[in-house]
């Protein structure tokens, strides 16, 4: 097994962390609710997708 010959200095290991922070995921806003919703998801609070009610939200099923 390869096995690095220097150890990895504080200051480099953090600078190579640098791009690790998580983006921000994507959201748009419901046709028929206006809740935040994911992108070609079924809206979780009204059941709707592509102007039409694909989920009951009423009661749990
Ligand atoms: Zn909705």
């Amino acid at each position: 097994m390869a096995v690095p010959k220097r150890k990895i200095s504080k200051s480099r290991r953090n600078m190579r962390r640098a791009h690790d922070a998580l983006g921000t995921s994507a959201h748009a806003e419901c046709a028929n609710c206006g809740e935040l919703k994911r992108p070609h998801h079924v809206c979780p609070s009204c059941g709707h997708y592509d102007g039409r009610e694909v989920m009951n939200t009423e009661d749990a099923a």
